[in-house]
């Protein structure tokens, strides 16, 4: 009988995901049209719409009334965006993000704190982010209650199934608890998730369109990485690590690369790297420089910048040919600084139409900025949210 019921409480938390997630991608509706595109019952959808708006999730809306066959008017619904919250907190090499945004992406609170010293101190770091967001919260008030979740994007290997990052390559220490750390200090859902797959999940509730086609998502600003998703599934391979392009290899490099192989693509590609290889040629070069200035110095065709990231490009080029390939995807969506820079993305696309026209033909630019990056473990909290049936957990009472 036990597992009945919870079979019950899945079924009715599957439902309410549909009706969530059809009100957010298609915007408000209708009872009726909610019936039609989700296949339940007039009256399972109108005691499920019931069940949310008596707990605030949902509003009747009065911006859209549309008029059926009978010319009755029916009234449409939609989702309380502004009644509910979800806290981010993105830790990259360029600082640690964190952002408070309602139920619709849109950001209430951001700060960014610059790294401590690395590998740091993690349970202090969180420490001053939960106090800074705490704060935060007071300020603009908002209530615990209202909030759905915190979602923590960390780069390179992480275990979104245990909340754990398995190695971000120096950022924090190996094998850290963010979960568990996370949850010291909120009695909230923590989704932990490598950076790329955030920016997947983010990019789908900015544009508020759900992908469901096979998508390889290549994110370039510092190193190489990438997600792989397939029929709207994310696939994270067995070790978390599907994907992670930089760290295919190629001929003719016996560099040692950090993830312990040798003649990976991020030995070439890396700003370390590249940064190396231009001084080399060109000692009056800033050995400081960031990937933006490397960038500018392209555009504006500094020999030593042009010859390294030139062949940079054309190992680019050759792995994502290849990957397209091997996972063979509906399409390819490239972000970050180095596809964001005009010259570097047509010479790319130039490299790939001469390797396989198949693979630029599929491939495209994301029209992501630094801000939007930031709000993608916001998403994350809401995805959780969502396919969780949209119920407000709070961990410590949880007995289902
Ligand atoms: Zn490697």
């Amino acid at each position: 009988m036990k597992t009945l019921g919870v079979n019950m409480l899945d079924v009715k938390r599957s439902n309410r995901h549909t009706i969530v997630d059809l009100l957010y991608f298609q915007g408000p509706q209708s009872r009726k049209q909610l019936a039609e595109k989700s296949g339940l019952t007039a009256a399972a959808i109108t005691m499920l719409v019931n069940d949310l708006i008596e707990e605030g999730l949902i509003v009747l809306s009065d911006e859209k009334k549309l008029t059926s066959k009978v010319g009755r008017k029916e009234q449409n619904i939609d989702l309380n965006y502004k009644q509910l919250y979800s806290l981010g907190v993105l830790f990259n090499f360029d600082g640690i993000f964190l952002m408070i945004a309602t139920l619709d992406m849109q950001p209430v609170f951001s700060y960014r704190f610059d790294l401590p010293p690395l590998p740091m101190d993690f349970s202090s770091m969180v420490e001053k982010i939960c106090e800074k967001l705490a704060y935060a919260m007071v300020s603009n008030g908002i209530h615990i209650q209202n909030v759905i979740g915190i979602g923590v994007s960390v780069l390179g290997t992480t275990d979104s199934e245990h909340g754990i990052s398995i190695n971000s390559y120096g950022l924090l220490n190996k094998s850290e608890n963010i979960v568990e750390s996370f949850r010291k200090y909120f009695d909230l859902p923590v989704i932990a998730e490598n950076n790329v797959r955030a920016y997947l999940c983010g990019l789908q509730f900015y544009e508020r369109k759900r992908n469901r086609e096979s998508t390889l998502f290549l994110n370039y600003s510092q190193r190489l990485s990438g997600a792989f998703q397939v029929n709207g599934n994310m696939y994270m391979g067995s070790n978390y690590n599907s994907a992670q392009l930089g760290h295919t290899t190629i001929p003719n490099n016996d560099r040692l690369c950090h993830c312990g192989k040798r003649g990976c693509v991020d030995t070439l590609g890396s700003l370390f790297w590249l940064r190396h290889d231009m001084i080399e040629k060109n000692p009056s070069l800033n050995p400081e420089m960031e990937v933006l200035e490397m960038l500018d110095l392209y555009s504006k065709g500094e020999p030593a910048v042009c010859e390294v990231l030139d062949r940079s490009i054309y190992n680019a080029a050759l792995v994502i040919c290849n990957a397209v390939v091997a996972l063979d995807p509906q399409k390819v969506i490239l972000h970050g600084h180095y596809f964001s820079n005009q010259k570097y993305i047509s010479r790319l696309m130039g490299e790939m139409e001469k390797i396989n026209p198949h693979a630029k033909q599929i491939t495209s630019v994301s029209h992501f900025n630094k801000q939007i990056d930031s709000l993608c473990p916001c998403a994350l909290a809401i995805d959780h949210f969502f396919s969780h049936g949209a119920v407000l957990e709070r961990p410590s009472q949880n007995n289902a």
